[in-house]
């Protein structure tokens, strides 16, 4: 690991004016990422900004018809939360399938959306369940958010503090689980608003990306068997060492059946 300045933030402004302070900075949240990311000396920031500290960046509230989760709380405490339970139960076994417990304990909604890891798992319930990510300058809707393989729309100086997802009338996410870390290999949230709904991917492509024609297929008849015959082309799918495109785009036809069939039982 390279030799780096370490900050601990008291507040949200304290943390952005450290970062535009400081030559190459990094924001610290769990470290999941970050730190390993470190040692393996594939980035050498000049200072790292912990948000640790900041209790204003920690816990969840239900707000009218949203979830709101704010950016430093732990994926475990996201699934234990009894007010997520209760509005968005697929949110809740989203993130108690994330990793393994102490990866759940340290890893928070914004370090994952931040890092927008082709494989995670909250891209895909921020666009399935229609979230707005928060920052400390703007909102910025989950469909304008993931660009790239760990790009993202923010900007230099950047902050998340919120994700707000939308309840929606049902939802179910369906993971085909790595078996060593948990990462989706491909990952389905599928989530019914009326009569609209969203059908959202992550762990095959580069970023979490939605499926119009199966939301399309299941807005005319939300049924398993409306989407049975679609296929996403593995040709803008990632093949890898795990699985090649070809297999990702089975797994993404029967793991969005299987989210349809949990939804219609
Ligand atoms: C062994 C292992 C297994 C895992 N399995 C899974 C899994 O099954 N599913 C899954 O989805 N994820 C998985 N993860 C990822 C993990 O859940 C974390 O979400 C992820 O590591 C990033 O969160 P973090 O809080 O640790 O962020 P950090 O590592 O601290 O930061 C990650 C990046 O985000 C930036 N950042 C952090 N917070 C903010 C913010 N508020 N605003 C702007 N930028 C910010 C940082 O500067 C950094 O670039 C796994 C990780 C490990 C190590």
């Amino acid at each position: 690991m390279h030799n780096f300045q370490y900050h601990r933030a008291s507040d949200v402004n304290d943390a952005a004016s450290k970062l535009s302070a400081c030559d190459d900075p990094k924001l610290l949240a769990g470290g999941m990422t970050l730190l390993p990311t470190l040692k393996n000396r594939l980035a050498a920031p000049s200072d790292l900004i912990d948000l640790g500290n900041i209790a204003a960046l920690k816990g969840i509230a239900v707000e009218g018809k949203e979830v709101v989760v704010r950016a430093m709380t732990p994926h475990a405490v996201v699934a234990a939360s009894a007010d997520v339970l209760k509005a968005l139960p697929a949110l809740a076994s989203l993130a108690g399938n994330i990793g393994d417990p102490a990866v759940r304990h340290r890893g928070t909604i914004g370090g994952s959306v931040a890092n927008s890891d082709p494989a995670a798992d909250y891209p895909a319930a921020c666009l399935g369940l229609d979230a707005v990510i928060e920052t400390n300058k703007r909102k910025i809707a989950a469909d304008d958010f993931f660009l790239g393989l760990f790009e993202t729309a923010l900007q230099e100086g950047e902050i998340i503090t919120a994700v707000r997802f939308k309840v929606p009338d049902n939802a179910a996410y369906m993971k085909f689980r790595h078996p060593a870390s948990g990462y989706a290999v491909v990952g389905v949230m599928v989530a019914k608003y009326g009569s609209k709904v969203r059908v959202a991917v992550t762990g095959a492509g580069p970023h979490a990306f939605r499926v119009t024609e199966m939301e399309k297929a299941l807005e005319a008849s939300f049924t398993p068997a409306a989407i049975a015959n679609i296929k996403v082309s593995p040709e803008q799918l990632m093949g890898d060492i795990h699985c090649s495109a070809v297999y990702r785009s089975h797994l993404i036809s029967v793991y969005a059946r299987r989210a349809v069939e949990q939804m219609t039982k």
